[in-house]
């Protein structure tokens, strides 16, 4: 393949999930063999990820409740969309996931999906959660706020501390559609409009209002501190919209990113340059190692990355992690799952659910 045309998401439209145009990509061994047979020979380490990754505690319990979403986004590393009805996390398995983290000392719960509020035993979780004293974070795609039965959330969340971390490409109109859809700027800020007038992203602790953005394209995120400042002037000249904080993300080489990568013909200079942008400073900050994923089965995972590319964490006897014979003296001393694609976390300032590392 020649040079790619453009390093920009460019297209008509968001896209639909792999699984339901029956990509080769819905394997996840064919993702993980796309990424392998890039030829990385000439660079570092011939592009091995060699790190030995080792578990520092359980500090943020991930649960990710379902592959449901109103959205189709270009970059999605969940494959997520209308149509994927079938993943959703069971009340039985919820129920699972709270004896588990009654297990751990965990602090925070980061509930993900999909669009987890379309979870029919969401609001169950979160209450169950806030019973427990932990610190919720709700990771939201803002546009679900207006649909019929999330509209009341904003007030629901607010008067339960729960954090609302949203998505939004970019502060900009056009970044933002490009990835997203046409029309998606305009209802995420109407939804960062209701969650202000709930009291979120006015500096209130206890009603914080997070913003995430990934670029819109084949290049890394740029600097976080000075674009949170842009971001935050931006949204309320432009809109009147405020928030607490901007976290950036790289975009992760696999799922419907890395099919758009293929086609676009991106993927080689892009796996070149996440090798080439390696920074041993985010290691010890990476998410696998104070973070456990929980998938809507069950599954346990050490971060949402392997999660999506069915990297199970295993016990020291070679059994998978499931959350029903959750053992987190055992999860303590296990080997993280690496392979090519956690490049994507340690390129440049790093990447993960919590914005840059270093
Ligand atoms: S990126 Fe988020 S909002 Fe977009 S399709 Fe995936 S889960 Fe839905
Ligand atoms: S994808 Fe990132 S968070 Fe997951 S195991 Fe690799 S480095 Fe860790």
């Amino acid at each position: 393949m020649g040079a790619p045309e453009s390093k920009e998401l460019v297209g008509p439209r968001a896209t639909t999930s792999l699984v339901s145009r029956a990509s080769p990509l819905v394997s996840t061994a064919q993702q993980l063999k796309t990424l392998r047979q890039v030829d990385l020979s000439k660079l570092p380490n011939q592009g091995v990820f060699r790190e030995k990754l080792t578990p520092a505690g359980i500090d943020i319990f991930q649960i990710n409740v379902g592959k449901l979403c109103n959205m189709t986004c270009r970059h999605c590393h969940v494959d997520a969309g209308p149509d994927r009805t079938a993943e959703m996390m069971s009340r039985e398995t919820v129920d699972l996931c709270l004896a588990a983290l009654d297990k751990t000392t965990a602090k925070v719960v980061d509930i993900t999906g999909g669009a987890p509020e379309l979870n029919p035993h969401f609001r169950y979780l979160v209450e169950q959660c806030v019973a427990r004293g932990k610190h919720v974070m709700d990771r939201c795609n803002l546009t679900i706020l207006l649909t019929g039965p999330c509209r009341d959330l904003p007030e629901w969340f607010a008067s339960r501390g729960v954090e609302v971390v949203c998505s939004l490409p970019h502060y900009r109109q056009r970044n933002t559609d490009l990835q997203r859809g046409a029309g998606t700027f305009e209802k995420s800020i109407e939804a960062l409009r209701r969650l202000n007038a709930a009291g979120y992203g006015r500096g209130d602790p206890r009603l914080r209002l997070t913003l995430m953005h990934n670029p819109a394209g084949a290049y890394l995120s740029g600097d976080q501190k000075s674009m949170e400042r842009e971001w935050k002037e931006g949204l309320q000249a432009n809109h009147g919209v405020t928030f607490d904080a901007l976290i950036a993300l790289n975009n992760m080489p696999i799922s419907r990113f890395l099919e758009w990568l293929e086609i676009s013909g991106n993927l080689q200079a892009y796996m070149e340059l996440l090798v080439n942008a390696y920074n041993p400073a985010t290691v010890p900050g990476l998410m696998c190692r104070n973070t456990l994923s929980v998938g809507w089965d069950g599954r346990v995972y050490d971060c949402d990355f392997n999660q999506m590319l069915e990297l199970d964490t295993r016990y020291a006897d070679g059994r998978t992690a499931h959350i029903r014979d959750f053992d987190p003296q055992q999860l303590a001393t296990r080997a993280i799952v690496t392979a090519r694609h956690c490049f994507g976390c340690t390129a440049g300032a790093g990447s993960s659910c919590g914005g840059a590392i270093a």
